[in-house]
């Protein structure tokens, strides 16, 4: 997805370069970087200077610190390892974040479910299949409202514990982005593996195109591309961590009702936000919630945009999507969800 996402855009940005879109200021030029963080490749076109690039880098390897859950050294390894951590105002916000999309989501997004994600291996990469009795122990543990916070210590019950790995991305995305804006950059687009956050428009004034890897195909297969200007668009999908065992395939999005991966016939759920933090967050928990309940979901709240992928090979997208979404995989059948 991102590699895709990457070559449509450096394509589009040729053709700029190339004089063939028209820009606004020839003054404003890409800098361009390349960054391995979160577990993950990410990499940046700033349209700006090489200091707005350099703050950017720093705000995500200083997140990168402070959340890590395997760095024993860090807030959240340390808040873990003791039940308890102070915690600044990054930490502070994310808690907060993950409690409110919690609440709002039923509990499809649980950031207490870290004992269950270790015990699948999706930590280590050392996978197995956790028997039930294993998975019936931990899930006692996990219950994202029992987190607590008291002025800037965090605690957490004895035996549960936190990933924010559902939601930091995205949170990433988002800081950058406020950072960029307040240095004064109107274009940049930051490619955080599946998490894509973009600031303005393209310099020549027209949105960013986003390619959404088809979830049945390569990692060069296109479900679609998506126009957008100064949101983020984040994809969940069980395509981008899985192993298979005895010829079933086990995701790495997990369920908190039933601590295993989810199955509830998606395959890949995108959402377009103003905030990176609430796209991550909600594309992860409305791939757990399922089609029927995303939707219904969507309906009540009206605040984001979504495009939803299923087994079955319908496609469905939100209607303020109409005319950004454009479908690439011709095996997809859209449907349009009424206003
Ligand atoms: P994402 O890639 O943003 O969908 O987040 C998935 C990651 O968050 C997984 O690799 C797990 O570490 C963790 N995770 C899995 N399922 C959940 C869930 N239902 N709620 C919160 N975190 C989860
Ligand atoms: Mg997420």
């Amino acid at each position: 997805m991102k590699r895709l996402a990457l070559l449509v855009l450096f394509f589009s940005f040729l053709l700029t370069a190339c004089g063939t879109a028209p820009s606004p200021s020839p003054t404003v030029t890409a800098v361009e970087g390349s960054i391995f963080a979160m577990d993950t490749e990410m990499s940046f076109t700033v349209y700006g200077t090489q200091e707005d690039l350099t703050a950017v880098t720093r705000t995500i390897f200083d997140l990168d610190a402070k959340l890590s859950v395997t760095r024993s050294e860090s807030p959240v390894a340390r808040l873990n390892a003791q039940g308890s951590a102070e915690a600044d105002d990054d930490l502070i916000s994310l808690t907060q974040y993950a409690r409110e999309i919690g609440d709002a989501t039923g509990g499809a997004l649980d950031v207490t479910l870290y004992p269950i994600v270790k015990a699948w291996g999706f930590t280590t990469g050392e996978h197995t299949v956790p028997d039930g009795n294993t998975i019936a122990a931990l899930l006692e543990k996990v219950d994202y409202s029992a987190m607590e916070v008291t002025g800037t210590t965090i605690a957490l019950p004895a035996g549960t514990e936190v990933d924010f790995g559902a939601l930091a991305k995205g949170y990433a995305g988002e800081r950058c982005a406020k950072l960029l804006r307040e240095r004064g950059v109107t274009s940049a687009i930051l490619r955080l593996s599946g998490n894509i956050q973009t600031v303005g428009t393209k310099p020549d004034g027209s949105a960013w195109r986003v390619g959404i890897q088809d979830p049945a195909g390569g990692s060069e297969d296109l479900l679609g591309i998506l126009e957008v200007a100064d949101r983020a668009v984040v994809t969940s999908g069980g395509y981008q961590r899985y192993f298979v065992e005895d010829g079933v395939t086990y995701h790495h999005i997990m369920d908190p009702a039933t601590g295993s991966p989810a199955r509830s016939g998606l395959t890949s759920v995108t959402i377009i936000s103003d905030s990176g933090t609430w796209a991550d967050g909600l594309s992860t928990a409305l791939f757990v919630m399922g089609r029927e309940k995303a939707l219904a979901y969507w309906q009540t709240h009206r605040d984001f945009e979504a495009v939803l992928a299923e087994e079955t090979g319908d496609v469905w997208i939100t209607p303020g999507l109409k005319d950004t979404f454009t479908l690439s995989a011709k095996s997809y059948v859209l449907h349009t969800l009424e206003e």
